[in-house]
């Protein structure tokens, strides 16, 4: 088993003390994470507040080409990286598991490359010239959770250092492995200091948000965690991008024909075991059609494999930590005494070691109820039987999260007026979830502050300056 070290100045640095990293479906240990201090962090700035000297002053080009060198470097070692997210995220290496998050890192750097922030001439004329300049930070901060460590760590990093700013970033204690060899390896073609990477627990988060030589802080993480970084990031008016928690809702039309979107329904709320910001967290069904989407949802979900996610058979496997399995227990619990009806699953009936828990689907719910109201963050998905669609689209948006929505309609017309009513940062039609590095994504509401992705996330890393001459 192997004992990892923290990242700083380009160089492994070891840990007096360490954190078992244990794999969600065998509970066996994967490796040993280092366990960092806050004399630790203050290294780690100081490296990245040394690299920015030199890096903030590269040209665009130069830093474009780091950015692809990044990208090739993650695509030459991404089948390394996938079985080790695997093995300490759970997700299955198939379908849309680690290899598919391995290369939407690869995707998302190579388009960071692309995305410039060039000077914008506001006036030239005989009153004067009027530039504006948009300049790096300095030292970002970057806290990441446990259900995308690669992918979010890129969507973290290469905005960053694309835009002139170094890095240090701090994965969850859960899968904080997959982070450190990333991190190693974008050493491997970046100079030192611009990406450092420490690992430790929660406290470690709540000293970087703090931290007076760190001017921006890009979190992705659960509201809870969001609020209190806001707060200590106060003091020194640090800039924030948060992304956090989401209780997507989806609204399916009466017009809908059951068969043509139960796969796509079923992956909105099922990607990645519904570990997932944006997934659909809540259906609301037109009395209609309901009957027909529960009992079409209920018949594939019987046959989606779910287990250990290093079988190439799954494509589903494991909640990632007790504590998340505990919550979902809970609250499907819950729902039951809230005369939830169980469709498929709804017992955790396997036997053996690992955080397995079924896909459940239960029916007949309402607002106001616990599976409802709340992130489950799990397998589950609550459904909502409705009348009129007024009614539904005040039932999605009354919930203080706002990450995303769905309609589901043949009527894209109607679906779009729908789309426009809900009160979240992206709508899909006829599908849930879907991300494209061209596209701004966020949360309104409780779900975020800021965007990431395209040239509205890039823009986040910079300050502006106006130059007039
Ligand atoms: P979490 O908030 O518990 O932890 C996220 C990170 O914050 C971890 O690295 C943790 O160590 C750190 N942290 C904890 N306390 C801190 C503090 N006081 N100050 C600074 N950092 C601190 O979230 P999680 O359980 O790892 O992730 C699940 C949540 O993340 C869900 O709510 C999910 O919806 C959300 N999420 C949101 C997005 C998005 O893009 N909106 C994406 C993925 C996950």
């Amino acid at each position: 088993m192997k004992t990892y070290a923290l990242i700083i100045a380009g160089k492994t640095v070891p840990t007096y003390t360490h954190m078992e990293v244990r794999n969600p479906a065998s509970a066996g240990v994967v490796g040993m994470a280092p366990k960092a201090t806050v004399e630790h962090l203050d290294l780690a700035v100081k490296a990245a507040e040394d690299a920015f000297e030199t890096w903030s002053k590269l040209t665009s080009e130069q830093r474009a080409n780091a950015c692809r060198a990044v990208a090739q470097k993650i695509e030459d070692n991404a089948e390394e990286l996938a079985q080790l997210i695997t093995r300490e995220q759970g997700k299955p290496l198939s379908g849309n598991g680690s290899r598919w998050e391995v290369g939407g890192a690869v995707v998302w750097a190579r388009h960071t490359a692309t995305l410039d922030t060039p000077i914008e001439v506001l006036q030239d004329n005989s009153d004067g010239k009027i530039e504006l300049l948009r300049k790096p930070l300095g030292v970002v901060g970057s806290i990441t959770p446990w259900n995308y460590p690669v992918l979010t760590a890129i969507w973290h990093i290469l905005p960053a250092i694309r835009t002139g700013n170094t890095v240090v970033i701090k994965p969850s204690p859960f899968t904080p492995l997959s982070t450190l060899r990333l991190v190693e390896l974008i050493n491997e073609v970046l100079p030192p200091g611009v990406v450092n990477c420490i690992a430790g627990e929660d406290h470690l988060g709540a000293a970087i948000s703090s931290h007076k030589s760190i001017r921006k802080i890009v979190f992705t993480g659960s509201c809870a965690t969001g609020q209190k970084i806001m707060k200590t990031a106060a003091a020194t008016m640090k800039r924030l991008t948060l992304e956090m928690g989401g209780n997507d809702a989806g609204i399916v039309l009466p017009d809908v024909i059951p068969e043509q979107i139960v796969e796509n329904l079923f992956w909105g709320a099922f990607l990645n075991g519904g570990q997932t910001c944006a997934a659909l967290k809540r259906l609301y069904v037109h009395e209609s059609v309901y009957d027909d989407v529960c009992t079409k949802l209920a018949d594939l979900a019987k046959r989606v494999p779910v287990g250990d996610g290093l079988l190439e058979e799954n494509l589903l496997g494991p909640v990632q930590n007790k504590r998340q399995l505990d919550k979902i227990v809970e609250l499907v619990e819950q729902a039951k005494l809230d005369g939830g009806r169980i469709l498929v699953g709804g017992e955790n009936n396997r036997k053996g070691p690992g955080y397995f828990y079924p896909i459940t689907l239960v029916a007949d719910l309402e607002n106001g109820t616990r599976l409802v109201d709340e992130e489950q963050f799990g397998p589950v998905l609550p459904i909502i039987k409705y009348r009129d669609v007024d009614e539904a689209i005040a039932m999605a948006n009354d919930n203080p999260n706002g990450l995303g929505g769905s309609v589901w309609s043949r009527d894209l017309q109607k679906a779009a007026e729908v789309a426009s009513r809900l009160e979240c940062g992206s709508v899909w039609i006829n599908k849930h979830g879907a991300i494209q590095p061209n596209v701004p994504f966020g949360g309104t509401k409780t779900s975020g502050y800021g965007v990431e992705f395209s040239t509205e996330g890039l823009n986040e890393f910079t300050d502006i300056q106006v130059i007039f001459s």
